[in-house]
This record gives structure tokens, sequence and C-alpha cells, in this order.
């Protein structure tokens, strides 16, 4: 009897250094690759956003497509379904004799609820949900701490972390699968319409043209790493705001899986053999251990990274402003630097780590208003969502997570410090084109006849929505 086994594809949309459709090809005389469109990550989440807005449907349904053309060169096709997995996955098995099913380990509470919705479904059946790591840079097993363990606080997990484990070495994709039975309809995939979702169009300004899928994003590390020789200045460019080449880019094929982290370190280890090692080279790993922490500390904080209180339980008392909240996510504060974030946000899906970190400063800490908005709304509109690098990362922001600091931004600083001549702010921002640059991160300051001047009258630009330095004082007594 032939032996069959199903591979549930999830943010794993790969067929290199994946370790679920390694294992699944070697020990099965014949795969079930499966991807299911989730009805529940198209509703509308806990504040009325999009759980997956259309950028993000798009880099998806095109990372699906991908995955599908690379599972078709090897002889055989994937299997794309709409419907909650816990129903798709157990009529496959009845109706396919599947004898297991191999999933990548997930973390995040609705990410988990739905493995054990599966469990439970496959339970009258003969086939057992079998659990792989492939998330991290450092496999799960492999890091020195257990998940009660993880540190509050990312050197410690850092340093401990490089010091006793290692990488482990990614897995080949397979050359030749086996064709699906006779009969089977492989399914359609689906359209951003079909999810129930407005299609949107990428700005032209945006940072990349981010094209989803295993193909693209390995191009994207072939131009970053070698055609363009980026690595080695990485360190110095990281912090930047305009253009594709100031930082890698990689974020959105992470968090789809089409890129794993292993094979991103391996080629940066090629690259320090080959051409040159120094501290932007490492640079590059000591973010992708920041992934790795957030990934970890999900796990470990479970439902409290989603409470007000955060993943350290610290009570503040949020402010409730629904019109100063609508400001902030339509990029109209009055704030250019924050505006011009924001607008980029909302038109490429995308925001730099610099914004990322002083629009949530400003939202939970000059706003003050509760952070898990702040979040939600980026899971909405992130290309690169990722369910702990973004939870993490805004608690972090927000004085309720792995911050020991508490530390909050003073957004005209990094506004002269990071846009010095206001190139970025103009980007995004164009009806602040004519001002000088000593004036466009401040136009409130503007003389009425230097706003004509500059063509701000009549509603060109908002006026400031709060008082700033009133909101620091605060800030400072605490
Ligand atoms: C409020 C806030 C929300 C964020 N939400 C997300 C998110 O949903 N998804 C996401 O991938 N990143 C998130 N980040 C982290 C970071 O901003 C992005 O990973 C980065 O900007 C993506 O651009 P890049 O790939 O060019 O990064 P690079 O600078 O080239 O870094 C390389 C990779 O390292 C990882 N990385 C870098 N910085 C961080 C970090 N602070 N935390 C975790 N991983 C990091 C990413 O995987 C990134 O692709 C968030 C940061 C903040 C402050």
């Amino acid at each position: 009897m032939p032996t069959t086994l199903l591979v549930w594809f999830r943010n794993d949309l790969r067929i290199r250094d994946n370790e679920i459709l390694h294992e699944a090809a070697q020990r099965a005389d014949r795969v079930l690759p499966v991807y299911c469109f989730d009805p529940r990550h198209f509703a509308k989440g806990r504040w009325g956003f999009d759980k997956t807005g259309p950028f993000r449907a798009q880099f998806l349904i095109e990372s699906v497509a991908d995955l599908r053309g690379s599972l078709q060169e090897r002889g055989t096709d994937l299997i794309v379904r709409q419907g909650p997995p816990e129903d798709v996955i157990p009529e496959l098995v009845k109706a396919h004799d599947v004898t297991g099913v191999y999933v990548h380990k997930e973390v995040g509470t609705e990410e988990e609820d739905v493995e054990q919705a599966v469990e439970q479904a496959l339970a009258p059946t003969d086939a057992v949900l079998q659990y792989r790591w492939g998330k991290t840079l450092y496999h799960a097993d492999d890091i020195p701490f257990d998940t009660d363990g993880i540190p509050k606080v990312y050197t410690p997990f850092r340093k401990k972390t490089e010091k006793q484990a290692s990488v482990r070495a990614t897995f080949p994709a397979p050359d030749a699968l086996a064709p699906l039975p006779e009969g089977l309809d492989a399914g359609a995939i689906a359209t951003v319409e079909g999810l129930g979702l407005k299609p949107a169009a990428i700005d032209d300004r945006a940072v990349l043209d981010f094209t989803g899928g295993e193909t693209a994003g390995l191009e994207r590390l072939q131009q970053y790493i070698w055609q363009q020789d980026l690595l080695k200045k990485y360190k110095k460019t990281r912090n930047g705001l305009l253009g594709a080449d100031y930082s890698s880019k990689f974020s959105a094929w992470l968090a789809h899986g089409c890129l794993s982290p292993r094979t991103i370190y391996e080629e940066v280890k090629r690259y320090e053999d080959e051409r040159v090692s120094n501290k932007s080279t490492y640079w590059m790993i000591f973010e992708l251990i920041w992934r790795d922490f957030f990934t970890f500390i999900t796990r470990k904080y479970g439902a409290r990274l989603f409470y007000q209180s955060g993943p350290m339980n610290r009570a503040i008392d949020w402010d409730e402003n629904p019109e100063a909240f609508e400001r902030w996510a339509t990029g109209t504060t009055g704030f250019p630097f924050i505006d011009a974030n924001m607008r980029e946000l909302n038109r490429s899906g995308f925001m730099s780590n610099r914004g990322r970190q002083n629009v949530a400063s400003f939202l939970s800490k000059n706003l003050n208003l509760d952070w898990r908005l702040g979040a939600s709304y980026f899971e909405a509109k992130l290309l690169d969502y990722d369910v702990g690098s973004n939870w993490g990362n805004w608690a972090y922001n927000s004085g309720v997570g792995n911050d020991p600091r508490n530390r909050y931004f003073n957004i005209l600083s990094q506004a002269n410090r990071y846009d010095k001549k206001g190139a970025y702010v103009k980007h995004w921002l164009p009806e602040l084109q004519e001002l000088p640059a000593d004036k466009v991160h401040t136009p409130w300051e503007l003389s009425d006849s230097e706003k004509s001047m500059y063509g701000l009258h009549g509603g060109g630009y908002p006026e400031p929505m709060i008082d700033l330095e009133a909101s620091y004082e605060r800030l400072r007594n605490g």
C-alpha cells in the first residue's frame, strides 16, 4: 500500500529549507501539498481593521502562486482550498488515505488555536499532526532556554544563544515529487476581490516593487547581497528611510516564509568567506536574532502579549480618543515626520524600522492611546506582518514590553537626525515640497507670509494636533 503524507503550508511558502516538505518527500510515496485561504485571516479584527489588508493579500496570493509553480516543476501541484484548515485537511485525509499531516509549528494564540482545531478534527482518523520547527534562525530545540526561561531582555537572550547554540544547515528542495492522485482537483488560487477585499495598487513611490514568492525573495537576496554588494555597509545604512538600498527589505518574504532565516544566514556566511566580513555583515545576523527573540517571547507570553498591560503586565491609564487615532492612522497629525511614515505605510504596506519606532512612540507615548490600536492597524497594513515581530515590537515601544528602559522618541530630533534635508518627508508629503530644509519638520513655525510663499495656505497641511512639548513634559514627569 503506497503511503501518502499531507504537507500543510502556512507561513512557510517555500520549497527550499522546508523541513516538512523535505521530510514528507523522503518518507512517503506521495505527498499532498495543501494551502488553505482561511476566511478568519480576511475578516475584521477586534478594532474593526482588516486582519489582512489588500497589499498583504496580494503578496500572499503571489507567494502561493509561486509555490504552486515550483511544485508543478517538480511533477506535482499545490492543492488550494478556501476554508478553515480544520475542515479542509480531514476531508483530504479521509479521501486519500493520508497517514500523517506535517506542519510547521507557529506562535501566536490564533495560530495555535487553529493547530488545536486541526488536531481535534483529525482525532477520528488515523493521521496524526506532526509538528516541525522552521520559523527562526536558531531552532527552538537548540536555544539554551526552555520557553518559560526565555530572558525578558534581548541582550542576554542573544549572547547565551550565540555562545551555546549553532544554526542548523538548510534542507535541500526536493528534486521530484509524485503527481497528485488522479481526479483530485488542485483548486484555484484566491483573488483579492474573492477574499472580500478591495484591490489597491502600491504607490510608485514605494521603496521597492514587492512581489510575493520564493523566486522573488531569492532574487532580492541575490541582488542585495551579491549584485549590489550592499551587505558590507548595512550597519551604516540601516536607519535610512528612502529607497530600496538602506536595508535588506527581506521582511515580507521572511514573514510569509518565502525565505528562511537560515537561507539568509548561509548567504551572509558565504559573503563573509568570499567578499568581506565586518560589523555590517554580522549586524544582519544580529537583526535576525531580534526576530527570533520576538518569536520566542510570543511563545512564552501567549495571550498576555495581546493584553493591554502587555507581556510585562504594566497598567497604564490610556486615553480613548478615536479622532486622535484617526489623525495618526491617516497621516494628518500635523507632524511631517509622523505623517510621511504613516502615508508610506498606507500607500505601500511598508515603513522603515526607524519610522515604525517613531510612529509607535508617538501613538502610545505622545498621544497616550492604547498601543493595541496601533498594533492592529499595522497588522492590517504591513506587507511583512509577523505576529511576534509586530506585537512584540509594539509592546516594546509602548512601555509594556521587553524594553528595560521604557524610552520614548523625541520625534523632532529623530526627524532632524535621520531626515536632515527633509527629502523623505517631501517624498511622501509633496505639499511640503517648497519648504526649505530647516522648516520642513516644523511647518507650524512659519509665518503667514511664509505659508503663502510656500503654498501652505488653504488647508495645504494640517496644524499640529497636540502641543508636543507639553506631551514630553508629561512623559518626563512620568
Ligand atoms: C512597531 C514596530 C512593528 C514592527 N512590525 C514588524 C512586523 O510585523 N514584521 C516584521 O518583520 N518586522 C516588524 N518590525 C521590525 C522591523 O521594523 C522590520 O523587520 C524591518 O523594518 C523590515 O525591513 P528590512 O527587512 O529591510 O529590515 P533589515 O534592517 O534589513 O533587517 C533584516 C531582517 O531582520 C529582522 N529584523 C530587523 N529588525 C527587527 C526588529 N526590530 N524586530 C524583529 N525583527 C527584526 C527582519 O526580519 C528583517 O527583515 C516592527 C518594528 C516596529 C518598531
